[in-house]
Parts: structure tokens; C-alpha cells; sequence
């Protein structure tokens, strides 16, 4: 199955439009809540197919997906630029070649990560038992992504859920409808059974309806306010879900920090793909006693980034994905002014010229001016008590505020709903380590900014609001797998001593049990012993009478 989305709503179609010159790039068809239970339905009959093929099977699968991405590369970070708005470059960098990454890291290191594992039962054992822990698919995976990593968020998920015996149903987000469907494409080409991947599109409803099909589990991203609604659908058939949500990261800078290098990688944070990252610096926090300096090199760094549509390799930063979302950033940066917070630079929509004279010349084609560039924006003088530094704002600005100390440091950091990722700059690596521990955020760098989600091998996701449960890492996977227990008992030839009919010598032995057997002492439940026999040979006696 597949469908577009866009936009503007057009009827049962969604419209695909660069947000750089408002060009149309596509239109496609929503998916009706029929189709969509449909395809949750399809998948779960592939499901128990997919399920036995060999992890050798499933590898080789995904490493053909690589081949074809490998193989489209330039096309794919077009599609993705021209859809979402960021620059080409910053496609292939932030979301093809992770994305590759963590593809042959799952491919190569499923197998071992999911092999039946046996578990230490302490004096179980000496009762002939034994367990292991087998890690067995869950059924249908949906996949709800938000439009920011349009290619590499549902595409990493995609390729975990189905190295751990998954099938998967995957709903593009409504802004960035054509890359989903080019996930599609790719698993297709790779020569994935017919349906073990389906898209299906549409906006929030179509989203809805994937709740509703019950799938076995739900992988969201996107905002609090929407994952809140996902758990309580969720919840009347208890689907499991895991939610990646928004954010609000602090970056600390101490004095002793690389000034130089903190500037840069604050730059990064900010404003790479427009701010419009869930990881993005939205808060930075400075030593009073270099706070100075360290603006002056960040907005000096601002003041040369180029902005412009994606398909430029000299452009750093491109437009807004949405009005709605431009509107948030117009709104937190009047607010912060209004709170007597200093606008260094930007501030405003930008003043960018994006259309050549034969697209301007061609109306069909594109829609009304396009206004979606906001200028690159950094702020001094912000504080907690000023709404927008607790607030999202998902956009290219930087406030900036000031700390005294070490402990305030951590306490104006951890003063949010949001506990996404968080980092501390400074060359004494046992300060880092000692704040980065009393930060409440799921991933914490030290001298490093917001890219952690690029490493597939470790685990992804928010403490506090921004998120339950974890993508990426073993963590992630465990997310995709229903551990099964496997109990042996080698020697079944005498009943349990807890078994039926209760005696009095039965309660003597429970008595021991709790007291000898579960200190997990050796030498007192050797002590048991002549009880537990007991007990047992008045079993057996019952048993023959
Ligand atoms: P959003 O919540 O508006 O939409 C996300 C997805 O949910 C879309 O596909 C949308 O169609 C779908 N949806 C909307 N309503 C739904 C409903 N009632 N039921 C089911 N699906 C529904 O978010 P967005 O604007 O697309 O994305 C921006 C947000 O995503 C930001 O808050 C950002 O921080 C967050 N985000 C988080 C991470 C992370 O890893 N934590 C990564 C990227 C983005």
C-alpha cells in the first residue's frame, strides 16, 4: 500500500511541498482507516512467515536496503532536502550515513544480541533446574515518525523491528510523505517479502487509525502533546509504546571550557536543520566569567552562516519546516524580548530569495511566496522564569544564560519537563563526569553536541517528558522482543515439596524454605534437607495411596 501526504489537505490527498520555494512535489492519497487495518492485518499474516526466516536471511536483506540506499545516495538526500527543507549535505550527514550505520551494525550484531541466554537461578539449581531467556518478535510494528528525520528515524526503527522477526507498518509524517514512501521503494528493491513493509499515509487520523488497528507495538515520535494522545488510544488494547518526544537541552559551559570549540558546536546545536531537531541547544548555559567571550565567537560564527534552499552545498541553514512552526519561533523570541531578554542577532523571518525567475515565472508550480527562513537567532540575557527557556521552541534560536556555580549549573539544566540530552563543556573530564551524573536526560555529553542519536549502538530516548522507553542500542532492540522464560526441571521424577495436599509437615518445610532455602545460603538449605525429604516421601506415599 501506498499514499502520499502534504500539507495542505486536498481533499483525501495530502500535497508534498518544498518548504524552501513552495513547489508541489507530489500528491498522494490518504490512506482510510479501512486500509489501514488492512494493512496491520497483511502484516500480521506476513508476521508468521517473517518470524522463522534465519537472522543470516533477515542480514543479508537489510545489507541489499544499504546497497540500494548506497546506490541512490544523491537522489535519496535530494528528496529528503527538497521535502523537509534541510541542506543536502546535512541529509547525507545527519541522516543517510547514520542511518547505514546503525543498518550494519543490527544486521551483523542481531543474532548474538537476541541469543537464547541462560540465566543463574542460585540453589534452584541444585534442584535440577535450569533457564534461559529466548527473545521472541512481537507481531506488527507501527511506526509514527515526526517530519524532522524524516529518512533516518522510521528507516532505523524499521530495520530493528524486522532483524527481530517483525513486520512493519510505517505512517510518514503528513510534511514529509515522499521519503516515506521511498522507505518503501528501498525495502522493496532489497527483496523483502511482499508486505513485510507497508506504508500507509495520512496525517494525525491516519495516525489514529494505526493505533486504533492495534498493532503489537508503537514506535512514535513527535510532540508530548501527540504522545500523550497515542498512550491513552494505546492503552484500550494494551499496545505497548514506546514514545520519543520533544525537548528543551541545556549545554553547559564551564570557564576552564575550549571556548572556541563550545562556540562552534553551540552554532551546530542550534541551528543545524533549522533548529527543528529534538536534540537541538535550546538553552545554553555559561560561566558568568566567560560568558562574554563565548557569545562574541558564537555570534561572530552565526554571522557567517549562509541560509538558503537545501540543493546549495554552501548553505548551512534552510527554512522552517511549516508556518505553524514558524509561528512558535516568532512567538518565544517576542516573548523573550518582552522579558528584557537582548536579541544578539536575527530575530526575524529572513529576507531570502529562493526562486529562480522561471519558477517565479511559473504559478502552476508554485504557491504563494514562500516566507519559511527565519534568521540563525541568538539571545543574552535569558533566564529560567522566562516562558520560552520551558517551552519547545524547535527553531534556530539560541538563549543564552548565565550561572555562578557548579551546583547552579545542574539546577538551572534539570529545571524542565524535558530530559532528552544535555551537554557539559570543560577540560576537567572528573567535573564533566561529576555533572553529567546529577543531569536528568537520557543521553549527556561531555565536549560533545546533540549527534548521539547517530550512534545506533548506544540507546536513544528522554527521561521526564520527553519520552518512554528507548530506540537504538540493545535497549532499543529488547524494546522489539518479548522475553520468553524456558524452565528445565532434569529431574522429574519427584513431585515438588510445595505441591498439594498442605500437611503440617508441608508448612514445617515452607517454614524452611523462607528461612534457609531463600537466604541463598548453601550451607542452611543443606540443612533443609532431611525436611524437604520428609516432605517429599509423604507426598509420594499420598501420590501412591
Ligand atoms: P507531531 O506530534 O505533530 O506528529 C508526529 C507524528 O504523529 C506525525 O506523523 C503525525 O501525523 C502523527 N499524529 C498526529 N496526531 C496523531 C494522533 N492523534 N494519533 C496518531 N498519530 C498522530 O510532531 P511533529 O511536529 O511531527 O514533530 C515535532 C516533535 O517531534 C518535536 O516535539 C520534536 O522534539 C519531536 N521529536 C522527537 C524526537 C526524539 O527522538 N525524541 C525526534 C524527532 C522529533
Amino acid at each position: 500500500m501506498s499514499a502520499v501526504l502534504a500539507k495542505p489537505h486536498k481533499d483525501e490527498q495530502i500535497v508534498s511541498v518544498d518548504p524552501a520555494t513552495g513547489k508541489e512535489l507530489g500528491s498522494i492519497d490518504v490512506s482510510t482507516p479501512d486500509e489501514v487495518r488492512e494493512a496491520v492485518s497483511r502484516s500480521r499474516q506476513v508476521f508468521h512467515k517473517w518470524k522463522t526466516t534465519s537472522f543470516k536471511t533477515r542480514r543479508r536483506l537489510v545489507m541489499n536496503a544499504r546497497e540500494v540506499i548506497l546506490d541512490e545516495m544523491d537522489d535519496i538526500a535530494h528528496l529528503i532536502s527538497a521535502e523537509s527543507g534541510k541542506p543536502f549535505g546535512e541529509a547525507i550527514a545527519m541522516e543517510i550515513a547514520p542511518v547505514l550505520d546503525l543498518m550494519q551494525w543490527v544486521a551483523r550484531g542481531a543474532e548474538k544480541m537476541l541469543r537464547p541466554r541462560r540465566v543463574g537461578i542460585g540453589l534452584y539449581r541444585l534442584l535440577g533446574r535450569s533457564s534461559k531467556i529466548v527473545y521472541r518478535p512481537l507481531g506488527v510494528v507501527g511506526i509514527i515518525p515526526a517530519w524532522n528525520y524524516p529518512f533516518s528515524i522510521p528507516l532505523g526503527e524499521a530495520v530493528m523491528a524486522l532483524m527481530a522477526g517483525n513486520t512493519v507498518v510505517l505512517k510518514p509524517s503528513e510534511l514529509t510523505p515522499l521519503v516515506g514512501l521511498r522507505i518503501g521503494d528501498i525495502f522493496e528493491k532489497a527483496g523483502f517479502p511482499e508486505a513485510a513493509v507497508q506504508i500507509v499515509s495520512g496525517g494525525g487520523e491516519t495516525g489514529a487509525s494505526l493505533v486504533e488497528a492495534a498493532p503489537d507495538k508503537i514506535m512514535f515520535t513527535g510532540s508530548v502533546a501527540t504522545g500523550k494522545k497515542i498512550a491513552a488510544a494505546a492503552a484500550k488494547d494494551l499496545t505497548s509504546v514506546v514514545l520519543e518526544l520533544g525537548g528543551k537541552d541545556p549545554m553547559i559551559v564551564f570557564e576552564d571550557a575550549n571556548l572556541d570549540l563550545a562556540a562552534g558546536a553551540a552554532v551546530w546545536g542550534a541551528f543545524c536543520n533549522a533548529g527543528q531537531s529534538c536534540s537541538s541547544i535550546e538553552r545554553l548555559y555559561v560561566h558568568e566569567s566567560v560568558a562574554e567571550t563565548l557569545t562574541r565567537k558564537i555570534v561572530e560564527k552565526t554571522r557567517g552562516l549562509r541560509q538558503g534552499r537545501g540543493d546549495r552545498e554552501d548553505i548551512s541553514v534552510g527554512p522552517m519546516s511549516s508556518e505553524r512552526q514558524l509561528k512558535i519561533v516568532e512567538e518565544h523570541v517576542a516573548a523573550f524580548r518582552e522579558a528584557g531578554a537582548k536579541i544578539e542577532i536575527g530575530g526575524r523571518r529572513a529576507d531570502t530569495t529562493v526562486r529562480t525567475d522561471a519558477e517565479s515565472a511559473d504559478p502552476d508550480k508554485f504557491g504563494p511566496t514562500p516566507s519559511l527562513f527565519y534568521e540563525p537567532t541568538v539571545i543574552t540575557g535569558a533566564t529560567n522564569e522566562m516562558r520560552p527557556m520551558q517551552e519547545e521552541t524547535f527553531g534556530p534560536t539560541l538563549p543564552i544564560a548565565t550561572f555562578k556555580t557548579e551546583e547552579e549549573a545542574i539546577r538551572l539544566a534539570n529545571e524542565s519537563e524535558f530530559g532528552l540530552t544535555a551537554s557539559v563543556w570543560t577540560r576537567d573530564y572528573a567535573k564533566g563526569k561529576r555533572v553529567a551524573e546529577q543531569i536528568d536526560a537520557g543521553s549527556v555529553c561531555i565536549n560533545e553536541v546533540l549527534y548521539t542519536h547517530g550512534i545506533g549502538q548506544t540507546p536513544w530516548g528522554g527521561f521526564k517528558n520527553s519520552g518512554r522507553g528507548r530506540t537504538h542500542g540493545l535497549e532499543g532492540l529488547m524494546e522489539l522482543v518479548q522475553p520468553q522464560h524456558i524452565h528445565i526441571n532434569r529431574i522429574a521424577i519427584l513431585p515438588d515439596a510445595w505441591w498439594m495436599p498442605y500437611t503440617p509437615t508441608a508448612v514445617e518445610t515452607f517454614r524452611g524454605l523462607a528461612t534457609k532455602f531463600a537466604s541463598g545460603s548453601v550451607l542452611k538449605t543443606a540443612a533443609l534437607l532431611p525436611q524437604l525429604l520428609k516432605r517429599i516421601r509423604e507426598l509420594m506415599r499420598k501420590y501412591k495411596g
